[in-house]
């Protein structure tokens, strides 16, 4: 058997496979696009096509795709085979630099937000040469961007590539004036720690609300939930490291850095983190780990659920986006250096991102809005919904001698003066863990924790790319045109700790006292729900800066707010019509079934013992006909709400259901959920929360 080293990366075609097959020139070429964000020499588009065709076809492809992101928040392909027919009857297997370069998918179903007009349904989509081809299931696929012929994006990937190239620009400037003048770009990367569910496959295949809305929309709590904490970081059992095994090979072949992995909080669920890449090609490598990690649990009789909050009262899943940014140099921008000077540029960084969170909380917040993860956050093991920082206690003590002149504990000098050549060194990990911030500074990186679990990473890291670059590009335009650089630093980094003091909180977010000082007293954002955070997306400082920066343009946000808040609409109402459907079809008829199995149990005892009391059933149908009218009844007014939905404005509608189908499931569930603890396990019609949590052996 192949050893991991002699197999990872084997189905891509990367930086080996480029360096052995394409000549020296063309590998130049394409190099310095893939490293630098050099223009693509169009004439290197055919010798690449060729070599990737061959070696695409040595490893066993017949098609390939350009493999996109389209606003469905999955990936997207449509395979077209190699072959061309040949004068002679047979096929010769073509592939040109073209077809490499631009595809055009008919792609009229895809969310557009009104970008696309109706008579101009397709789109087309554009090589993305920084992150590496793969095969998957005999395809070919080249990772490509998705715009609309008027070169709008209509995808995730774009403004992706735009926020990274910002950050980058801005970043630059900073370094030049700190005198890093051979550093040639900036780029910021991520490890995302990937959270899921993993349930028995034939006890999935039982639950319609599973199959229909990737979560459990009825269930009563079994009497052991996750109140031991014992399986967190406990041993993996048989099956799940099978799958574990089996899972790592198939992204190990993809050139996947899956890394770590174990298991998590709640019963069933696991978590695997590979280690961190460039935000574009980590982003990539997310989906499509996310896509193999369900395909391989169905051979291992196995469901992998990525919902963020599969089961009610049990911890959700999260994805961990642990973010930072490097020079090609190899300079981590956001470490503590070894010299006072490399500090003093560490901590204009640090500033950069206390800015950027503090003004862009909303943007943040939105970023990682779903309907699914309104469950999640704010729950009792997730963060809030409010944005804060975590930075240490280290640091803030750094921080709070710089804004106040006074001595730094860690020094021995007697003020703490931020020059570039003053700064005192502090200790290089600073950091304590603070599981309950939703963005946290772990010692060279960020972990912003809010994200759902199924959620595109490219979200988030498009706004926290934005929102640092502006910060950049406010401190460069001061710095630039300074004097006095070393007093302009001072002075900009002890202001922006002054003004954005507020973001900062080393305590427990999860305390309910926090909300009221946040809210209260810090005045920060508290955007419970996607219908209360979404439409911020359209706020003027917001499309001023994503604008201003070329990440979006202001048609690209518009489509895009309704496109968030129709998903939001179309997630809920499929679970509310899903819920409908089971309790009429499967828990109604369930709850009667016994009901009057008891009955007759009674009627048969009494015609035997006429006088018997028959307590025990008499309680269990008196109770159960009176939960089924309320089934019946709360099913009745779920359909009613639905019906009486606003339809036309998309806000007014999403408001509707977050203020009453919302409420109007959850009350539907009370009930169904009660009937379930009274009524015999046989005659439920599905398998319970106690059975999917501990199935897998
Ligand atoms: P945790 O204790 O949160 O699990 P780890 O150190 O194991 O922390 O890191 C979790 C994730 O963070 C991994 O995906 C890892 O590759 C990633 N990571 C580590 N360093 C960096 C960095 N400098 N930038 C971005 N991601 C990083
Ligand atoms: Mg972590």
């Amino acid at each position: 058997m192949a050893t991991v080293p002699e197999y990872f990366g084997s189905l891509v075609f990367d930086d080996r496979v480029m360096k052995s097959m394409l000549t020296a020139k063309v590998y130049a070429s394409l190099k310095k696009t893939i490293d630098e964000d050099a223009a693509l020499d169009p004439s290197v588009a055919n010798a690449v096509a060729e070599a990737m065709k061959t070696w695409a076809i040595d490893h066993g492809a017949t098609h390939y795709t350009h493999w996109f992101q389209p606003l469905t928040g999955v990936t997207a392909e449509k395979h077209d085979s190699f072959i061309t027919p040949s004068p002679d009857g047979g096929v010769i297997m073509e592939f040109s630099g073209k077809e490499l370069i631009k595809g055009e998918p008919d792609a009229s179903s895809f969310p557009s937000g009104g970008l696309r007009a109706t008579f101009e349904a397709r789109g087309y989509t554009a090589w993305d040469p920084t992150s590496y081809a793969f095969i998957k299931d005999n395809t070919l696929c080249i990772p490509t961007a998705f715009c609309s012929f008027g070169g709008e994006a209509l995808d995730k990937k774009t403004p992706l590539l735009r926020s990274m190239e910002a950050l980058n620009k801005q970043a630059l400037r900073i370094l030049r004036l700190f005198g890093h003048t051979d550093v040639k770009c900036v780029r910021s990367e991520v490890g995302p720690e990937q959270e899921y569910f993993l349930v028995d496959r034939a006890m999935y295949e039982k639950r319609r609300d599973l199959i229909f809305t990737g979560r459990t929309l009825f269930g009563a709590m079994p009497p052991k939930g996750q109140e031991m904490d014992d399986h967190y970081f406990g041993s993996i059992k048989p099956k799940v490291a099978e799958y574990m095994a089996d899972l790592n090979r198939e992204l190990w072949k993809l050139g996947i850095f899956a890394k770590t992995e174990h298991n998590e909080v709640a019963p069933a669920q696991h978590e695997l983190a590979p280690i961190f890449s460039t935000t574009n090609i980590a982003t990539d490598h997310n989906q499509l780990m996310m896509e193999i990690m369900q395909k391989v649990a169905l051979r291992h009789g196995l469901v992998c659920l990525l919902h963020e909050k599969p089961f009610a009262g049990v911890n959700g899943s999260g994805k961990h986006n642990n973010w930072s940014i490097s020079t090609d140099t190899g300079i981590r921008l956001m470490a503590p250096g070894e010299t006072p000077r490399d500090n003093a540029q560490f901590l204009l960084f640090l500033c950069a991102v206390i800015k950027a969170v503090d003004d862009y909380q909303d943007l943040l917040r939105l970023a990682v809005a779903t309907a699914g993860n309104d469950h999640r956050l704010g729950a009792n093991e997730a963060p809030p919904a409010i944005i804060s920082m975590f930075i240490g206690d280290e640091l803030e003590a750094v921080l709070e001698s710089i804004e106040n002149d006074t001595p730094y504990k860690g020094t021995e000098r007697p003020t703490m003066k931020l020059g570039v050549d003053v700064l005192p060194e502090f200790p290089r990990d600073t950091t304590d863990r603070n599981r309950t911030s939703p963005f946290a500074f772990t010692g060279n990186k960020f972990e912003f924790r809010s994200l759902g679990s199924s959620n595109s990473i490219a979200c988030a890291n498009i706004m926290l790319n934005a929102a640092v670059a502006e910060s950049l590009r406010i401190y460069a335009d001061r710095l630039e045109a300074a004097d006095d650089f070393e007093a302009t630093l001072n002075s900009m980094i002890k202001k922006t700790i002054k003004d954005h003091r507020r973001i900062i909180f080393n305590g427990n977010g999860y305390d309910e006292s926090w909300v009221k000082e946040a809210t209260e007293v810090r005045g920060l954002c508290n955007y419970r729900t996607t219908p209360d955070c979404m439409p911020h997306l359209l706020d003027k400082k917001n499309v001023e800066m994503l604008t201003r920066h070329g990440i979006y343009n202001e048609k690209e946000l518009r489509s895009r707010c309704d496109i968030m808040l129709e998903n939001y609409c179309k997630t809920v109402k499929i679970e509310a019509n899903a819920m409908v459907d089971i309790a009429r079809k499967q828990i109604l008829p369930a709850v009667e079934k016994y009901a009057s199995d008891v009955a007759s149990a009674a009627i048969a005892k009494r015609a035997v013992v006429a006088d018997l009391a028959c307590g025990y059933e008499t309680e269990i149908v008196t109770k159960l006909s009176y939960l089924a009218d309320q089934i019946s009844a709360k099913t009745t007014a779920l359909e009613e709400a639905l019906v009486n939905l606003p339809s036309g404005d998309i806000i007014e509608e999403s408001y509707a259901i977050r203020d009453t189908i919302l409420a109007a499931m959850a009350e539907l569930r009370a009930v169904a959920d009660e009937a379930e603890m009274h009524t015999a396990q046989e005659y439920w019609p599905f398998p319970t929360y106690g059975d999917l949590l501990f199935g897998v052996k």
